[in-house]
């Protein structure tokens, strides 16, 4: 799989970011220079089969001719232009965004974390109650508000205190909701498939459950569909498997097709949002909102949820008896579409490097699950050869 090098110097690339980088970010010993569809070449010109799928925001591939068109058009048209004026890229993109998600309007921003403290906002606004429920293994972003709804004790607790009135409930424990939502609750937030925490299906009956208390109570439901959105998970939004109407539904990541973009829609339970309640300078700039326009129709020409759900249910099969060949390895395999994740019983570190040797990049999903969330036009011969490298990962090693 080695094409021609692209570039002479990656040790130039790495002790450059080394040396001047934030330091926030785990780092793999890998530069990327380029990418196309479901694949990604290294400085070296070795080939990888991308199951990183820039960490969601690859859905419709690396480079979509569609994509890369209408950012060269509109970049060469108009690329700022902030929300105090109409703009004609804009009103096309909310129009199909909000017919596309059944929603009636939608808040643009510029990341997943924007788009969930937009939710939050909007629903204290809406509730007028200060009080969020957010699940145990949730994840919902790293700005402040989000983060308070965010689980994982490590990522909070370097700045507490952080925002308060935020309790976190058992995911998929339906008495734990009754117990914790009150007429002061103002949102529950929950992801329809839980992903950093481990690519954990929400269960149907407990979301529609979780729906109907909070509309009994007077409280707002979220759905963060930052990583189910857009196809991920077999529908364009994973909340359409089990019928849920949402309040407020933060999404992000593949929006634009890998141009930052995120947006919350907003339901009809929420009322009027007064002027200069919120904001964000870039929010519906003209260069996302033409490039989330491209990918919104890349996702319906080429069926991007259709391809999703047939592959990713053909993949689950595939890997489905890896916990019976491997049972010290592998406690199960599981997921929605193609957000699939299997859970080891050690740490995912070493087979992430024994499959990044073997020509394969996929994730983490917390210390011990091995999430794989390839672009969805990734070819069914591509994901045969994802598993076999996983089989051959945990037949050699760890
Ligand atoms: N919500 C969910 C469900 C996510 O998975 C993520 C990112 N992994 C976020 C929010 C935050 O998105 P961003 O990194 O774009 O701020």
């Amino acid at each position: 799989m080695t094409d021609q090098p692209t570039s002479p110097t990656p040790l130039t690339s790495m002790s450059l970011e080394d040396a001047h980088t934030s330091g926030v970010y785990p780092k793999r010993a890998l530069t990327i220079v380029r990418g196309q569809g479901a694949y990604l070449w290294d400085s070296e010109g070795r080939r990888y089969i991308d199951c990183v799928g820039g960490q969601g925001a690859a859905n419709l591939g690396h480079a979509h001719p569609a994509v890369v068109a209408a950012i060269q058009n509109q970049a060469a048209t108009l690329i700022s232009c902030p929300e105090i004026f109409y703009n004609d890229t804009r009103a096309a993109l909310l129009e199909k965004l909000t017919t596309a998600a059944g929603m009636p309007r939608a808040f643009l921003c510029n990341s997943g974390t924007e788009a969930v403290e937009a939710a939050l906002k909007f629903a204290k606004l809406a509730t007028g109650r200060k009080h969020i429920v957010a699940a145990k293994r949730g994840f919902h972003g790293r700005t402040m508000g989000a983060l308070a709804a965010t689980w994982e004790p490590k990522y909070r607790e370097p700045f507490e205190p952080g925002v308060p009135n935020y309790t976190h409930v058992p995911y998929n424990d339906l008495s734990a909701l009754e117990a914790e939502i009150s007429d002061q609750t103002a949102a529950l937030i929950l992801e329809v498939v839980q992903g950093e925490g481990g690519v954990r299906p929400g269960d149907g009956e407990y979301l529609r459950a979780a729906q109907a208390l909070c509309r009994e109570r007077g409280a707002m439901f979220i759905t963060d569909e930052v990583q189910t959105g857009f196809g991920r998970t077999g529908k364009l939004f994973a909340h359409q498997h089990y019928g849920l109407e949402p309040d407020l539904m933060p999404v992000a990541k593949s929006m634009a097709g890998g141009l930052p973009m995120g947006a919350c829609l907003i339901g009809s339970r929420v009322g009027t949002l007064e002027p200069m309640t919120h904001g964000s300078t870039f929010g519906g700039n003209p260069l996302a909102c033409a490039a989330a326009l491209a990918a919104l129709e890349v996702m319906d020409t080429e069926d991007l949820p259709g391809r999703a759900a047939a592959l990713g249910g053909w993949m689950l099969e595939r890997l489905a008896d890896l916990p019976s060949r491997f049972p010290e390895k592998v406690r199960e395999v599981r997921g929605l579409g193609l957000l699939l994740g299997i859970e080891l019983r050690n740490k995912v570190a070493p087979v992430l490097r024994g499959l990044q040797e073997r020509g394969v990049l996929a994730l983490p999903a917390g210390v011990t699950v091995l999430r794989l969330l390839p672009p969805l036009v990734i070819s069914k011969d591509d994901l045969e050869l994802v598993a076999q490298a996983v089989e051959a990962v945990l037949t050699q090693s760890v």
